[in-house]
């Protein structure tokens, strides 16, 4: 008997506490059961998105409706669900090289959708609030992966002059609602940093002002408390890594002059996690944060928090390089000088920017002690010798791919040179060996700008090789 109680009494205080999991937590537990399975890298375009928000328009209570076109034509599309008095407008992508809550945006419908266990969270959510959500702003961006629209202006300096037909569609929207509250969605450098350490701004988050004074309102107030609420469940997921952003008054942004024409704003911006470079896991983070917000609206929780709190989050800044490599011994006319390397990876784009491989570059020298790379790595007692090019010339890259790469590494030659380049970029992304063209005469002295390719010897033994800005064991 006594055993049978202790049981019903488990079982009771379990279930409690699986009903007292906060929002976020259920949200980002349940999020793979939402993620929508078509979408797993950033390169989508509006074609990939299109016909996931059409589909919506034969789900009860979901109605999908066409804004307005971008310059080139591309539908842009308002996804509305919820019948409640709160409105709530969300947008994500303005900049078409920011796809990370698009994503996220897609895997909070398909929640919104589902029936299940959740049914409860909808259904408060639902009947408190009404979503405007606008995918993709900028399609015409994201068609070529790029942060402005077809006429290379940034819609983010637009709100006023309303110049490209993407502005107008927010503005109308916007307008039209007469918003309480609008989610600017971004995502910002993976360099940005919490603080001055080595923790990446995963998530940055800014209360636009409405004007230079930075006066807190009402309604910037509010946007404070859901910050300062969100903040709270980033800590549980991803403790120091949350940043706020400067908050200067950027006349001519749309953040600053939708928070002025009365709608509580909250920009998220999406930065960087280690070894993620698609952002998968930050797309479930905003998932999480899109759903606790919608939460926290219908509920009014964020009410409760104090702003005062926002002010707490470290500001944003830049302290990361894809790699440091620290302490090496560099030589110069027969004299030895110790220097830090912070090195980054640039993404070059192929197969109609829908993927891409990465040029590596050196972008600081000297005293880095103050910075932190996302790969850090000690070379005291080592010295960088200059990577050379493989006196054999290779027809393409699959004849690269055959050669014996340690071996070529441990005699110094990181490059090889080959007759053709072009139209292999499949297999330049998989190559430990760095490629030139027939053209190139690099130069690979430590010195700014140049390819990161040189080899770490240790008395006079190669043990590392740095190839294009990764770091090799030999
Ligand atoms: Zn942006």
């Amino acid at each position: 008997m006594k055993y049978i109680l202790t049981l019903v009494f488990s079982l009771t205080f379990f279930q409690t506490i699986l009903a007292q999991k906060p929002v976020y937590q259920q949200a980002y537990e349940a999020h793979e059961n939402y993620r929508e399975e078509s979408i797993n890298s950033r390169r989508f375009k509006h074609a990939d998105v299109e016909p996931l928000l059409l589909r919506l328009r034969d789900e009860p209570g979901f109605s999908v409706s066409q804004l307005g076109t971008s310059i080139e034509g591309r539908p842009i599309y308002d996804v509305s669900v919820g019948i409640g008095d709160t409105q709530v407008l969300m947008w994500s992508q303005m900049h078409g090289n920011e796809p990370t809550a698009t994503m996220a945006g897609l895997d909070l419908f398909n929640f919104l959708v589902a029936d299940d266990q959740f049914d409860e969270l909808r259904e408060e959510i639902l009947s408190n609030l009404t979503l405007h959500f606008v995918p993709m702003l900028n399609p015409d961006g994201a068609e070529v992966f790029e942060r402005r629209n077809a006429i290379d202006i940034d819609l983010n300096r637009d709100a006023l002059r309303l110049t490209s037909p993407e502005s107008r569609i927010l503005k109308n929207i916007r307008d039209s609602l007469d918003a309480d509250f609008g989610f600017n969605l971004h995502d910002q450098s993976t360099y940005y940093t919490a603080g001055i350490n080595e923790e990446p701004a995963t998530i940055s988050f800014l209360p636009p002002a409405y004007n230079y004074e930075k006066d807190v309102n009402e309604v910037r107030e509010k946007a404070m408390q859901m910050i300062v609420q969100l903040n709270e469940a980033l800590q549980y997921y991803v403790p120091g890594q949350v940043a706020r952003y400067n908050d200067d008054f950027e006349p001519r942004a749309f953040g600053d002059n939708i928070q002025k024409w009365g709608t509580s704003t909250v920009l998220i911006e999406s930065g960087g996690y280690p070894r993620d470079p698609e952002k998968q896991e930050i797309r479930k983070l905003n998932f999480m944060l899109l759903l606790t917000a919608l939460h926290a609206i219908a509920t009014e929780s964020y009410t409760e928090r104090d702003r005062e709190a926002y002010w707490e989050i470290p500001e944003n800044e830049r302290y990361l390089y894809d790699l440091v490599v620290r302490n090496v011994q560099r030589e110069m006319n027969g004299n030895f000088y110790t220097v830090d390397v912070g090195i980054n990876r640039v993404e070059i784009e192929f197969d109609e920017n829908q993927d891409f491989f990465y040029v590596s570059s050196i972008r600081e020298l000297g005293d880095m002690s103050t910075y932190y790379g996302y790969e850090d790595f000690d070379a005291e007692g080592m010295v960088a010798v200059p990577g050379k090019i493989y006196p054999e010339l290779q027809s393409d890259l699959r004849a690269v791919t055959e050669l014996n790469t340690k071996k070529l590494l441990r005699n110094g030659y990181t490059t090889v040179r080959v007759e053709d380049i072009e139209g292999q970029e499949k297999i330049r992304q998989q190559l430990t060996l760095d490629v030139i063209g027939l053209e190139a005469e690099p130069e690979y002295e430590l010195l700014l700008g140049n390819r990161p390719n040189f080899i770490l010897e240790k008395n006079g033994k190669p043990r590392y090789a740095v190839v294009n800005g990764f770091l090799r064991e030999l």
